[in-house]
């Protein structure tokens, strides 16, 4: 048994048809997990609002007042950067990154110990106070941020397989050497960011680990790079939580992405940071939806993914 979060709700968040960011991808991978049976093996759970002080634990409350004012007075973008929004779009992202806390919760308050979250918008681009690429909210920091004050936890990694760098995590959690942040993405790709030589500043030098790849980088490249690199680094931390910002437009056939990784290659990833949660004896994987585009390839991949979380030891 796993934790699945998912709410109609966040169909609400719209961004206009032609944009690749859009409901059809919750409806896609809602459709394909019904299907494929994969309900009997989850708790479903709904989404609450985060509440305005665990916000403010990762958002600047400048920035927080800019995304509900320009959600009002329906703006159709951003001011801070490129992500659409509509009216309804400051609700639906407080119910996100609330969700991811509340699946959360019930991991360090439970038996089960994984959940995935079926949520957008998406988080990984934006950091303290600036919303890019698609995100408001970081979902992602929200949720390490929440594991930390919570529940005393003092050591957590990011794994970020999405197929764009995830710059706004490095940003919040650059200095921070209680926050692993791992990323592997296309390069050169948006936003650009995500060299090697990016690896923490101060206490957290170190804890940031960017494994820019070529397009073109398939499954055996990405297993290696884990085997090489993230799995030795997660070894020597040894993280309480995990957590997993899984973006699969590095997916074969997306539109955004240029990379060759196939449904196998995510049950793979899968079970090797079910292998690093382990490595503490906590086991504890919080996996959150960042990218991924192309309806077909993104439902198959998050099944996978999810099938592999049910049925990995
Ligand atoms: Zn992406």
């Amino acid at each position: 048994m796993i934790y699945f979060l998912y709410d109609e709700l966040f169909l609400k968040h719209e961004t206009g048809e032609f944009h690749p960011e859009n409901p059809q991808r919750l409806i896609s991978i809602y459709t394909r997990l019904r299907s494929r049976g994969i309900f009997e093996n989850v708790i479903k759970l709904k989404p609450e609002k985060i509440n305005y002080e665990s916000l403010k634990n990762v958002h600047d409350p400048l920035y927080i007042k800019k995304v509900e004012e320009e959600c009002r007075k329906g703006y159709s973008l951003l001011s801070t950067g490129d992500t659409d929004i509509c009216s309804s779009s400051n609700d639906v992202a407080l119910y996100a990154a609330g969700g991811v806390l509340k699946t959360l919760d019930k991991i360090f308050n439970s038996e089960i110990k994984r959940g995935f979250c079926s949520i957008r918008p998406p988080g990984h681009h934006a950091s303290a106070d600036i919303g890019m690429g698609f995100c408001i909210y970081n979902n992602i920091a929200l949720a390490a941020e929440h594991a930390k004050s919570n529940y005393n936890i003092e050591k957590i990694m990011i794994i970020d397989w999405d197929v764009h760098h995830g710059n706004g995590t490095q940003d919040i959690f650059y200095g921070d050497n209680s926050v692993l942040f791992v990323s592997t993405h296309q390069s050169p790709l948006y936003p650009g960011t995500g060299s090697s030589t990016e690896k923490g500043m101060g206490p957290g030098k170190g804890f940031t680990i960017n494994i820019p790849m070529k397009k073109g980088t398939g499954n055996d490249d990405i297993i290696s790079v884990f085997n090489e690199i993230i799995m030795p680094a997660a070894k020597e931390f040894k993280p309480e939580l995990t957590l997993i910002s899984a973006g699969f437009d590095s997916r074969k056939d997306d539109p955004l992405g240029g990379f060759l990784i196939d449904d196998d290659g995510f049950r793979k990833l899968t079970r090797m940071v079910i292998e690093i949660s382990e490595y503490s004896g906590s086991g504890k994987i919080l996996s959150i939806l960042e990218g991924g585009y192309n309806y077909d390839g993104l439902s198959s991949a998050v099944f996978s993914h999810m099938d592999e979380m049910i049925s990995g030891s």
